[in-house]
């Protein structure tokens, strides 16, 4: 596949499917019971770990000139044959490749993973909230993306098909527990219905385990009718093109590019904005330091308008 004229569609077909395969590792961790939650600090569960395993060799070994960098920090060691997905999405496949991105070699992408982000609050069994996060950069900037949501409808769902292996299983009439997201810039963005926020609301989505006073100054410096504390940077970024939040807005350096690498395609491929707290877009070339230093504004629409409502004193204290 790597030798193919375009590689870009493969690959997200690709991603798609891989995406799909560490969203099911998830499921059956948290089935089988045993976290093995490591670095309390910084945590880390056999959840991040497989599905970063999973992520990364699959990739690699279809697309050997890639460069992939995972949140992860782990041994490398030979990968079980059980945690490789061969598997590339059909639909993806049928898809024309933007012409912009036509001409692009495999080893000019540099794909960003977060396995599992919102780990916190899949620890404390809000599911919903996590997400795995594949999203490809070219020349710095993100141009393709997959969200998995392995948790997706869950509360739809019987709390017994929580404990089935894996599969997106169908429990009531319309819940199928799970989804993926994907997009390209050029193509548009597939997998969920496009909302816009309620008119005229400022409703803020931001933190709800990595909360400071500088998140706070900033976020009462929207002007909020709502705020809304939830975890995870891939599920805030669906609550913005679902139209649950109209800003996600994170005054913090704490997230990283692999957090904001695929969300911010799927933003984009709809004709929403996710930039640095100062307005500044994101780069996610390979020498890029991974932390996002000035912070995380992302809107749907009406971006100019919580720029502007950041406040000197914030912008001062998070310097790119
Ligand atoms: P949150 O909105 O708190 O779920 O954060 C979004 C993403 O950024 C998650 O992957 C978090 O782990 C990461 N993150 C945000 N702030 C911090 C922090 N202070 N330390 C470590 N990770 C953070
Ligand atoms: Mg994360
Ligand atoms: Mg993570």
């Amino acid at each position: 596949m790597a030798s193919s004229h375009t590689v870009l569609m493969p690959l997200v077909a690709s991603a798609y499917s891989v995406a799909q395969k560490a969203g099911t590792i998830v499921r059956c961790v948290l089935a089988e019971g045993d976290l093995g939650i490591t670095c309390p600090t910084d945590l880390q569960t056999k959840a991040d770990r497989l599905a970063q395993m999973s992520i990364c060799s699959s990739l690699a070994r279809k697309f050997p000139k890639l460069t992939i960098i995972g949140e992860e920090d782990l041994p490398s060691e030979e990968v079980d044959q059980e945690l490789i997905e061969d598997g590339q999405w059909e639909e993806i496949l049928k898809q024309p490749c933007p012409s912009q991105y036509s001409a692009i070699k495999e080893e000019d992408l540099v794909v960003w993973v977060d396995p599992l982000d919102g780990t916190k609050e899949y620890t404390e069994g809000l599911l919903d909230n996590v997400t795995v996060l594949i999203g490809i950069a070219y020349e710095g900037k993100a141009i393709a993306g997959v969200i998995n949501q392995p948790y997706y409808n869950y509360q739809n769902n019987e709390k017994q098909k929580l404990r089935e292996h894996g599969n997106e299983a169908k429990a009531g009439p319309d819940a199928v527990l799970g989804r993926t997201i994907w997009g390209v810039l050029g193509l548009g963005a597939f997998g969920f219905q496009l909302k816009e926020a309620p008119a005229g609301k400022h409703i803020i989505t931001t933190t709800r385990s990595h909360g400071s006073k500088l998140v706070m100054d900033c976020v009462t410096a929207m002007n909020p009718d709502d705020v809304l504390r939830v975890g995870g940077a891939g599920n805030k970024i669906i609550q913005l093109i679902e139209g649950k939040a109209s800003a996600y807005v994170f005054a913090s350096p704490g997230c990283k590019k692999w957090d904001t690498c695929a969300p911010e395609v799927i933003l984009h491929a709809v004709g929403g904005k996710l930039t640095d707290i100062h307005g500044n877009a994101l780069q996610y070339n390979k020498e890029v330091k991974h932390m996002n230093s000035a912070g995380v504004l992302a809107t749907l629409r009406n971006h100019n308008y919580y720029a502007s409502r950041v406040p000197e004193s914030v912008k001062s204290a998070l310097v790119p």
